[in-house]
């Protein structure tokens, strides 16, 4: 039987690959979006693959639209929680709306979506959650408190919420990328940028399919004996 997959941020970038990995793996995968409509109906026509708009951040709007999504098409298998935002600067710098926007959608997205979906994975006796970390949530990173303590804290829900669906066939883990190239790192600075990957032991930075093959294993039924962990994917980059 088809698995019944849902990837926010799905519909580009990092999320794109994810989406299209899953795909190729025989899922049927829902892509969610926040406000790129055009990118989204462009990725949609390309991959046959639905989208879904709605803000993760908002815990009423995660119940709504993956019941929604239940009804529509079915059963919620497979959460990817993949859509995340940065709003980087300097603590001097950074106001509240900086903290509490990533804090809300980073790691408020995992729990929106998870309250959504666990119960329904536990009571079918079969989930799979894979939530993405970063790098900057293991090391920490200059100018970015709100977006290393939201992907730091992705890493303590997902040990935790993995204790909660170990017995009854539900996995949750974690994937923590390194540099990957897409829009997100398009935005930092091209002389910030050569520096970060001079300290990338494989000498460039990491491509989205090279993580979207790590979701799709620990998505399919192969990783049924991986849960509480966290993959880092981020070419030899803090090895620990
Ligand atoms: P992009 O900025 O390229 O894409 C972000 C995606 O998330 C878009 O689809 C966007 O939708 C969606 N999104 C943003 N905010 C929301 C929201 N509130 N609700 C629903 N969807 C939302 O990001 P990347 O592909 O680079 O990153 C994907 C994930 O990987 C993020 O969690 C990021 O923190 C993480 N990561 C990325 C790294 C990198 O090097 N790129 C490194 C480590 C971690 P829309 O298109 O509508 O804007």
């Amino acid at each position: 039987m088809a698995r019944i997959a849902i990837v926010t941020g799905g519909s580009r970038g990092i999320g794109e690959a994810i989406s299209l990995a899953l795909k190729d793996a025989g899922a049927t995968v829902i892509a969610n979006y926040a406000g790129n409509d055009e990118r989204a109906r462009e990725f949609s026509e390309r991959t046959g693959i639905r989208t879904y708009k709605w803000d993760v951040g908002d815990h009423q709007a995660c119940l709504d639209s993956c019941a929604q999504i239940a009804a529509e098409v079915g059963p919620i298998d497979i959460v990817v929680n993949n859509a995340g935002i940065t709003r980087d600067g300097t603590l001097a710098r950074m106001s509240y709306d900086d903290w509490h926007d990533v804090m809300r959608v980073n790691l408020g997205g995992c729990f929106n979506m998870a309250k959504a979906t666990f119960g329904g994975m536990v009571e079918r006796g079969w989930g799979r959650i894979v939530n993405i970390g970063s790098i900057n949530g293991q090391a920490g990173q200059y100018g970015q408190v709100n977006y290393a303590a939201a992907k730091s804290g992705i890493h303590g829900f997902t040990k935790a919420l993995a204790q909660e669906g170990a017995k009854k066939g539900v996995t949750v883990n974690a994937i923590a990328p390194g540099y990957i190239d897409t829009d997100m790192v398009a935005a930092v600075p091209a002389p910030v940028l050569e520096k970060i990957v001079a300290k990338i032991p494989v000498g460039r930075l990491g491509q989205a399919e090279e993580i979207a093959r790590g979701v799709a294993f620990l998505c399919s039924e192969d990783a049924g004996f991986v849960t509480g962990s966290t993959m880092s994917i981020n070419g030899g980059q803090h090895m620990y």
